[in-house]
């Protein structure tokens, strides 16, 4: 131990300052920790001072002591939530008794000989809402630790985890003392968009490693706070005035909520204690989002969850601010695979095809950040738990999108099992970039037409790619979900035009606006509906407010300068409605014509057929219809009751399932009696068994993601579509409630390449 014995009591600046020494000066991490324990012990006139640090994700190990026996050092272990230490690491707050061995949880280590010391004081060492280890005072006198002293406590605690984070107590062959965030580690989340992809993470918020924890003048770093303050509102009034975004919408809330915190005394206040306290301004910043996160953790209420992760966006603006780093790195790597939180759709369209995976902590099937990772087609998984805490920019990351799993710097054996995964995968791209311009032809000679979904020029290179037949379903409404106040006029007839263009003579069906539900455009006024699925949304609003409908048909008319167009209508869910869109449809092109505007040689107008109800339409609707296109994701919603939406009820119902498929074929042949084209488009068709199934129900045009339609083709060549009508007529005739099984059997058996 040093020889001159630091004083008694010192200030937490004084101390502070001291650790950053130990910082500064060389030495093995064991030495480190040991000086650490002794300068605190001394300072808080204590009997003990130990710290104790993760070794994995449940164990905690006792690394260094003063006070406690030597000889437990590296020996003394407990579980995350055992005893008094391992609350502290679970709960991330500070403990403390003053009869500690009497205290609830706590846990007799003899060999520590920790019996005689009766008060305990014990604090998380936390980073950003991580827990690395738990820092712990004890003495032998019953003592009451005062307020202060336990914020004290805190801010050496933050000082250590920045210590941690830098690599100050590495030492050989000590698991537990390794760096935070070498270790393997892996995350089980959802699928988002299949595909697989190796290659280097790149965070969307920084991850600012902050090389000198202690603030030298605490003047100095009240008044960076203040200036970060002063330009976060600035910028946050900046926004809010803009008058893009001007307008009552889910924007503006977030913004006001961001507002009312940039302006919360108390937030900044406490930031300013503990810069008092010798924490350099960013280390004040990430105590305050380490307790956001925290409570993040716990808080179940959606709303509140919102308001806390909207705290934490704000948190590591100041950070970017005060670090004077801009968010996105301009320069990627080659291979970089972007780790988020969320990340919006307009966000992730910036970076663009640069990136090679996406991973996220939050996320949905449905979000739009999901769709625009799909139109880029690239593999993304969402809901993986913890990515954003456990990884550092630069580390390698393997990402399965077809499983939902990421593996975070694996090793070796994960990474070559992996590997060959993505040789396997990439030999069968090569098989079905062969097919590409291949008919889907059936052994017994029936030919389907694969089409694609789209919704964003990113989509459209998939076109020629993936050997797509033409667009089977445009969604015209992504443009506008992506963007915070409505594209001009201009705007949509330019982008229709270049779709068109990128098509050349392959048809594409565009779909009029289906916003409402879940589509919900951020500068519309939302509408309070008890069941937004079954609300006023697609069709019904554009009917009820033709403005909009009337300009995006215009927007069409004018981009097709000439060219025949295909438009379709959404959620139609009786005659009616679609005849009085058509008409609507019809009007304005005699207007345009009137203007001696140039009008599409040949317009075809369709519905798609999305409610139960119409599938029973009088037959003039079947014959008035120039074709029809089943949506299952909302046919399906609505044929069994069950929200698509809803991860527990969405699986319950198969898409083989027999009532199902038995109306899919009925559509099928009341379509070809009248004789109206009929395809489908739900996401269903992009699944190889279920599209074989409908085509033997008689569909004869599926449009599908552009990746289905390489390994769904090479299905149809493999098979006889007649057998394969035999085989699901036999499962039916059994009682089946699906068909999946005999159907799945059976290609099996005659080794068909199904997934
Ligand atoms: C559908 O419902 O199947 C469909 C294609 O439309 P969306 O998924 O856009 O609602
Ligand atoms: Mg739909």
């Amino acid at each position: 131990m040093p020889e001159d014995k630091p004083e008694k009591g010192v200030d937490s600046r004084t101390l502070l300052k001291r650790l950053r020494d130990i910082l500064a000066e060389q030495g093995e991490g064991q030495e480190r920790l040991d000086k650490i324990t002794y300068i605190i012990a001394c300072s808080m006139d204590a009997d003990v001072c130990s710290i104790y640090l993760r070794r994995d994700e449940k164990t905690l190990e006792l690394c260094a002591t003063e006070g406690l026996n030597p000889e437990s050092v590296h020996q003394t272990r407990l579980r995350v939530g055992q005893g008094l230490v391992g609350r502290i690491a679970e709960q991330a707050r500070p403990v403390q008794a003053m009869d500690a061995p009497a205290a609830k949880g706590f846990r007799y280590m003899p060999e520590t000989g920790e019996e005689v010391f009766s008060s305990f004081l014990g604090v998380p060492i936390q980073r950003l809402g991580e827990v690395l280890g738990v820092l712990v005072v004890q003495s032998k006198d019953p003592r009451q630790f005062t307020e202060d002293e336990i914020y004290g406590l805190e801010v050496v605690a933050m000082v250590i985890a920045e210590m941690a984070e830098l690599g100050a107590f590495t030492a050989e062959n000590q698991q537990a003392m390794s760096m935070p965030h070498q270790r393997p580690f892996f995350a089980k989340g959802l699928v988002g968009q299949e595909g697989v992809a190796v290659g280097h993470v790149v965070l969307h918020e920084p991850n600012i490693v902050i090389s000198n924890p202690v603030a030298d003048d605490p003047e100095v770093e009240k008044r960076r706070l203040s200036q970060a303050f002063q330009t976060l509102q600035t910028e946050i009034d900046r926004m809010l005035k803009a008058d893009r975004i001007a307008v009552k919408g889910e924007h503006r809330e977030v913004l006001e909520a961001y507002r009312m915190f940039a302006h919360d005394k108390g937030w900044r206040q406490r930031m300013e204690v503990s810069i008092d306290r010798g924490l350099a301004a960013e280390v004040a910043v990430e105590k305050e989002q380490s307790n956001t996160r925290t409570r993040m953790e716990r808080v179940t209420d959606p709303y509140l969850r919102e308001r806390l992760h909207d705290l934490d966006d704000l948190s590591n603006r100041l950070l970017r601010i005060l670090t004077g780093r801009d968010g996105n790195g301009a320069d990627l790597p080659e291979d970089a695979i972007l780790v988020a939180r969320n990340i919006g759709p307009a966000e992730l369209l910036d970076y663009g095809r640069k990136l090679k995976g996406v991973v996220l902590e939050e996320g949905s099937v449905g979000s739009h950040a999901a769709i625009v990772a799909r139109a880029l087609a690239i593999p993304l998984v969402i809901q993986a738990a913890r990515i954003t805490r456990e990884a550092l920019n630069g580390d390698e990351i393997l990402v399965d999108g077809d499983a939902g799993l990421a593996h975070l710097r694996p090793d070796e054996t994960v990474k070559s099992a992996f590997m060959e995964k993505v040789a396997m995968r990439e030999e069968a791209q090569e098989e079905y970039a062969a097919l590409r311009d291949l008919p889907a032809i059936s052994t017994d000679g029936q030919r389907i037409r694969l089409e694609m979904n789209a919704g964003l020029m990113a989509d459209l290179p998939s076109l020629h790619s993936s050997g797509a037949e033409g667009v089977g379903l445009y969604r015209t409404e992504l443009q506008f979900l992506l963007r915070s106040s409505v594209p001009r006029r201009r705007e949509q007839s330019d982008l229709y035009a270049r779709v068109l263009d990128a098509a050349g003579d392959k048809p594409v069906t565009f779909r009029t606006l289906d916003i409402g539900s879940d589509k919900v455009l951020p500068y519309m006024k939302r509408q309070d509906e008890p069941n937004p699925a079954l609300g006023w949304r697609a069709i019904r609003l554009g009917l009820d407010r033709p403005g909009l409908m009337r300009m995006q048909f215009q927007t069409l008319i004018r981009a097709s300068k000439g060219r025949p167009l295909r438009i379709m209508f959404p959620m139609v869910a009786q005659f009616d409605e679609f005849r009085d869109a058509r008409q609507m449809l019809l009007d304005e092109l005699a207007a345009e014509r009137q203007k001696r505007h140039a009008v599409p040689r040949d317009v075809k107008i369709g519905a798609m057929l999305e409610t139960p109800s119409l599938a029973f339409a009088p037959d003039q609707f079947f014959e008035m219809a120039d074709f029809i296109s089943i949506g299952g994701n909302d046919l399906k919603q609505f044929f069994f009751a069950a929200d698509r939406e809803n991860e527990r009820v969405r699986r319950r119902y198969d898409t083989l399932n027999v009532s199902y498929l038995n109306f899919i074929e009925q559509i099928a042949q009341k379509c070809d009696q009248i004789g109206t084209p009929v395809s489908f488009c739900g996401e269903d068709a992009g699944r190889s068994v279920d599209a074989l199934a409908f085509a033997a129900m008689g569909l004869r045009t599926l449009s599908m993601r552009p990746a289905s339609i390489g390994p769904i083709k090479r299905l149809i060549r493999y098979v006889d579509l007649g057998k394969t009508k035999a085989v699901i007529d036999a499962a039916r005739a059994s009682g089946d409630q699906s068909v999946r099984p005999a159907l799945e059997a059976w290609l099996t058996s005659i080794g068909a390449p199904y997934f």
